[in-house]
């Protein structure tokens, strides 16, 4: 597993790669513009050839991108879907230029309108920027919220998939703390393990690139996405050791985007924590392998 972190591009792409160096983490996520403002980011062919100068010289092996939280795909608004078409396919050419793994995208928000036509909008907008990009995956991230998020189960998930005719570039990201708050139990291995049977059943597993590790604020089902500190939330360290040791996802990057210790974002500490609770994780299912064989052998 590839444990990280999100970092900021303040100052330039190439910087990102140092606050992942400091961090410890073995991959990054960044966003490919200002998350507050429309206007992408104008990098120069420089700027892609310093960031993965710096990234090859580091022990970072992954990057992914965000896209921008003002994207809305589903929108109903011309304006602003056709805004967040230029936005997505800015940060699939900017992931096409860095390497990036994939662009993780929130699919989009209904805020009221009806499911199946935000949906089918949606999954339309997507394909243009697809079509407008080469070869970086858009990942579909897993949701929770009350605005109508679209992906907040897997369901969801797999029909975006079919509207956009499963076209091979498009995978998903699943973030535990949104998990939770869309009501799946995640918290013990057995637990955890039907849900990633579902997915796979579902999705695929083949499709899954990424994950999210954050704690949740809000309890299962609470149905709202708001991120705690590792072990600071309903989640807690246990379920958080369960999460990051589930064997299925051990070759994924999983990038955490918790506040932090000072709201700036994750720290060091962090990145060590949830490489120790994966390290706890594998222990305490071991343990349970073992005492399973006993428990049989006795019989
Ligand atoms: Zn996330
Ligand atoms: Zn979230």
């Amino acid at each position: 597993m590839l444990i990280g972190a999100h970092v900021s591009t303040a100052g330039g792409l190439d910087k990102t790669v140092g606050r992942g160096v400091e961090r410890e983490c073995d991959a990054i996520q960044i966003f490919h513009q200002s998350p507050r403002m429309w206007r992408p980011t104008n990098y120069t062919d420089r700027d892609f050839a310093g960031f993965r100068t710096a990234l090859a010289a580091s022990p970072i092996e992954s990057v992914v991108i965000h896209a921008v939280y003002l994207v809305n795909c589903a929108s109903k608004e011309r304006d602003t879907r056709s805004k967040s078409i230029a936005s997505l396919s800015h940060a699939l050419r900017v992931g096409d230029a860095i390497g990036a793994g994939g662009v993780v995208l929130h699919a989009g928000a209904r805020k009221g309108e009806p499911h199946g036509a935000s949906m089918r909008r949606a999954a339309k907008a997507i394909a243009r920027a697809l079509a407008s990009s080469e070869e970086c995956p858009v990942l579909l991230e897993n949701t929770a919220g009350t605005q109508g998020p679209l992906g907040r189960n897997f369901d969801e998930l797999a029909d975006l998939i079919d509207l956009l005719d499963g076209d091979r570039r498009v995978g998903v990201c699943i973030d535990c703390c949104h998990l939770l708050a869309s009501g799946y139990e995640i918290r013990d291995p057995e637990a955890l393990s039907a849900v990633v049977d579902e997915l796979d059943a579902k999705v695929g597993l083949r499709r899954l690139r990424c994950l999210h590790v954050n704690d949740s604020k809000i309890p299962l089902g609470g149905n709202r996405d708001h991120h705690a500190n590792l072990g600071e939330g309903e989640l807690g360290d246990r379920g958080l050791a369960t999460f990051l040791s589930e064997p299925r996802f051990a070759e994924l990057p999983a990038l955490i985007e918790t506040p932090g210790p000072d709201g700036h974002g994750p720290d060091l500490a962090e990145v060590k924590t949830a490489k120790r609770l994966r390290k706890r994780g594998i222990a305490a299912r071991k343990r349970r392998g073992r005492r399973s064989k006993r428990t049989a052998s006795r019989r």
